[in-house]
């Protein structure tokens, strides 16, 4: 029977196709941005990001729904908020991130000059490039070791949320 406009889509048989239903949308990019560098809280999202309460709400809920945060209570004096944390599936759209920080350093153009972001191991400080091994130290870089520059808003490196623990947790 159809229902209304909204009827349900039939995943895509290609990982891509499947992937862009989850992932291929602005807010949803940008809240797992916030969200890999620590954002966990409704207000702060709406703060740094500028959205709308109702389309931040739809976009958290269709992540809390994709399995890519997780939503628990935390008190706020007398009131129950709730606070939005990376699942492994969240943080494994790390690699992701990376790939359209690359593409877009290469292929757009910033209203302003700015420095590039910068990925950074943060032990030694120095720029990596994400996956590899650090230049300046040789260490391997792991999520727990990277931190991110973006010189636009500061100059200090903000390190990456972890994942919540989990099956996945300690893979690599
Ligand atoms: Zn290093």
């Amino acid at each position: 029977m159809q229902a209304s406009s909204d009827t349900k889509k039939v995943p895509a048989p290609c990982p891509i196709g499947r992937a862009a239903d989850v992932l291929g949308e602005r807010w949803t990019l940008l809240i797992l941005r916030n969200a890999t560098l620590g954002t966990t809280r409704f207000d702060a999202f709406r703060a740094e990001l500028g959205i709308a309460d109702n389309i931040l709400s739809n976009r958290l809920a269709r992540l809390v729904e994709a399995g890519l945060l997780t939503r628990s209570p935390y008190r706020d004096g007398r009131r129950t908020r709730h606070e939005y944390r990376l699942t492994a599936a969240g943080a494994e759209a790390l690699p992701i991130l990376h790939a359209l920080a690359l593409w877009g350093e290469r292929h757009t153009e910033p209203p302003r000059p700015v420095l590039p972001m910068r990925v950074v191991h943060r032990r030694c400080g120095q720029a990596v490039t994400p996956g590899q091994a650090c230049d300046h130290c040789g260490e391997t870089v792991r999520r727990e070791d990277e931190a991110w520059v973006r010189p636009w808003v500061s100059p200090e490196p903000i390190p990456l949320a972890g994942p919540l623990a989990g099956p996945l947790e300690g893979g690599a």
